[in-house]
């Protein structure tokens, strides 16, 4: 068994399409958070896991990140488009809309964060954490498809599984964070320890804790964040769907080097 393309569905996503063979797998890290389906879509061997599980049963805190990315790698998996539901900071950024992350900002504690907790110490760089030649393929797809899309925005990542206070919520959009996620951390950074590329695809189902100066926007609920995902998640699969024929297989990015210079000594 072995894919080209990893796909990590979240809230709302938990089936990619029906032709995949579902496989189970274990990892040094534990086993993923669901069996992973694998199979064929536009001529690429891809490989799917539901973030949350098929019945969305693990919390965000709760995600097997590290066993997720490592089973992606045992498959083969080069490069790994990931969908999740997010909150918006700015007006500018409005529910229904895509956002393709460029930046993180990690509030997240007590999560098992890195591969690297032995020697020879390893300091990967995140400076540039998403892949630049995934995120031009997810742009393109999203014009072709007439999605709203936001080509770059910056997620600020909470450890969940509460909701922002308001007070908290104001504190992240005056850093000038565009968007609130619970899972993008450690997920992108564990791909790119592996040197796998990864785009990070949101959908924006709510407005946090409400946004000031519009009182008539309510604090987001879990129902509120369903509903919305619910009419949004076939416009984000057809979006992966029609992406996956159109990532290349020969990387023109740098994400396959993230571990040169990174080991001390
Ligand atoms: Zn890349």
């Amino acid at each position: 068994m072995e894919a080209e393309i990893g796909i990590i569905g979240g809230s709302g996503f938990y089936s990619l399409a029906g032709n995949l063979a579902e496989v189970e797998m274990d990892t040094p890290f534990g086993k993923p958070s669901s069996q992973i389906g694998i199979g064929n879509i536009g001529g690429k061997k891809v490989a799917f896991i539901s973030r949350h599980g098929k019945k969305h049963t693990i919390p965000p805190h709760k995600v097997p990140y590290k066993a997720n990315i490592e089973a992606l790698r045992q498959l083969g998996v080069k490069r790994i488009i990931s969908s999740s539901a997010i909150g918006s900071l700015r007006k500018e950024y409005r529910p229904g809309e895509i956002v393709l992350f460029d930046q993180f900002v990690n509030m997240t504690h007590g999560r098992d964060d890195t591969f690297f907790h032995e020697s020879p110490v390893t300091h990967v760089s995140s400076a540039d954490p998403y892949c630049g030649e995934l995120r031009e393929f997810a742009a393109e797809t999203a014009g072709r498809i007439d999605a709203k899309l936001h080509k770059t925005g910056t997620v600020v990542v909470v450890n969940g599984p509460r909701f922002s206070s308001r007070a908290e919520s104001r504190f992240f959009k005056a850093q000038g964070f565009d968007v609130i996620s619970m899972t993008q951390y450690p997920e992108v950074m564990l791909a790119r320890e592996r040197g796998i590329c990864y785009a990070g695809i949101g959908t924006i189902t709510d407005y946090d804790a409400g946004l000031e100066g519009s009182e008539d926007i309510e604090p987001v609920t879990a129902k509120e964040v369903s509903a919305n995902f619910a009419k949004t998640v076939g416009m984000v699969k057809k979006m992966i769907v029609e992406m996956i024929p159109m990532v290349r297989t020969e990387r023109m990015c740098r994400c396959g080097n993230a571990l040169d210079g990174a080991v001390m000594g």
